[in-house]
């Protein structure tokens, strides 16, 4: 393990390096308090770090005050190494944002085990970081198909206007609607229905590119986004994502069911003009469309409804579910 030791008196830190490096750690020596800050605010810094109070330019507890305001992660854990010995002394340096005070001359025994203490400490905290960072990556997915939930995907396509507008690129969403899902659930149960939600989630992954953002939006309902593709292109996809679904009967366990979907498509003209909101609703409209002609089939929004919708809807954030007017499906 990497250790920072910030000492100005050459007796000392030489001895202190050669006990670390005798305790198998990986050592970085500075000579001053400039010196030290800048080790441990580098690239790959070292977590732990046993530092003099009294060093040129900064001292020791300016170092440690100044790693705590930053409040980088991973965390540093600091060991103060000092002759000043007096009660004060112990309280300033704690108050320093210090984890542990040793005085001068000090024991090794006792620093070998102040600081497998300090390791100890941020072994837990690196557990208890990566448990929050799974917990964030486990709230952006869909429980039931693993797929992107609507959180999410509404971020997702934010990032990918921006994007798209420095690429000069166009960019589409497709949402996909299982047609008649309320009479499958009715009819066969919410298991059944489960079932088919993770079956159609694994069909139209599977007829999309890697790079495409695959969610779920609510319901039985699914959208795609897709960047950098031609219209063209892009038509055919929403095309391949309805066959894919309808093209063979899914399983459930009490038999095979046929089923299809309606795709509505929305593509930014402009990525200057494209918010999130305008593709969101003019999709949701192409989609409805398609369900009033009967559903099973893909319609496109037409560009200028894209525009009017942008034009609508500048500066709003996602309200589309909120929307007194929002089209209702009719198959
Ligand atoms: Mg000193």
């Amino acid at each position: 393990m990497k250790i920072l030791i910030a000492e100005d008196d050459m007796v000392t830190q030489r001895k202190l390096e050669a006990c670390l490096l005798d305790w198998n750690y990986e050592v970085v020596v500075a000579g001053d308090g400039e010196a030290a800050l800048q080790a441990l605010q580098g690239e790959d810094a070292p977590r732990l770090a046993v530092l003099d109070w009294m060093m040129p330019w900064k001292d020791g507890l300016k170092v440690c005050e100044e790693v705590r305001n930053a409040k980088a992660e991973p965390y540093v854990y600091i060991i103060i190494l000092t002759v000043r010995d007096r009660k004060e002394d112990v309280v300033q340096g704690l108050e320093a944002g210090a984890d542990d005070y040793l005085t001068k001359p000090y024991d090794v025994h006792e620093l070998k085990a102040r600081l497998r203490t300090g390791r100890r400490i941020l072994a837990l905290q690196e557990a208890l970081l990566s448990a929050r960072d799974a917990l964030r990556f486990q709230a952006t997915l869909d429980p039931l198909t693993g797929l992107w939930n609507r959180k999410a995907m509404v971020a997702n396509l934010k990032k990918e206007i921006a994007r798209s507008e420095r690429n000069n690129n166009s960019i589409s969403i497709m949402m996909v609607d299982l047609d008649h899902f309320n009479r499958i659930n009715e009819t066969h149960g919410h298991l059944a229905g489960d079932s088919i939600l993770r079956d159609t989630a694994q069909r139209i992954k599977s007829v999309s590119r890697v790079i495409d953002d695959v969610g779920r939006y609510g319901g039985e309902e699914f959208m795609v986004i897709s960047a950098g593709q031609d219209a063209t292109k892009k038509s055919g996809q929403g095309e391949r994502i309805r066959n894919a679904i309808s093209d063979c009967a899914m399983d459930i366990s009490e038999g095979m069911i046929q089923l299809t979907a309606s795709v509505g498509v929305a593509t930014s003209g402009n990525a200057k003009e494209t918010n999130p909101n305008s593709l969101l609703l003019a999709a949701d409209l192409a989609l409805s469309r398609a369900k009033a002609l009967g559903g099973n089939r893909v319609v496109e929004a037409r560009a200028e409804e894209v525009q009017v919708m942008s034009m609508a809807n500048r500066g709003i954030s996602d309200s589309r579910r909120r929307m007194p007017n929002k089209p209702r499906f009719a198959a």
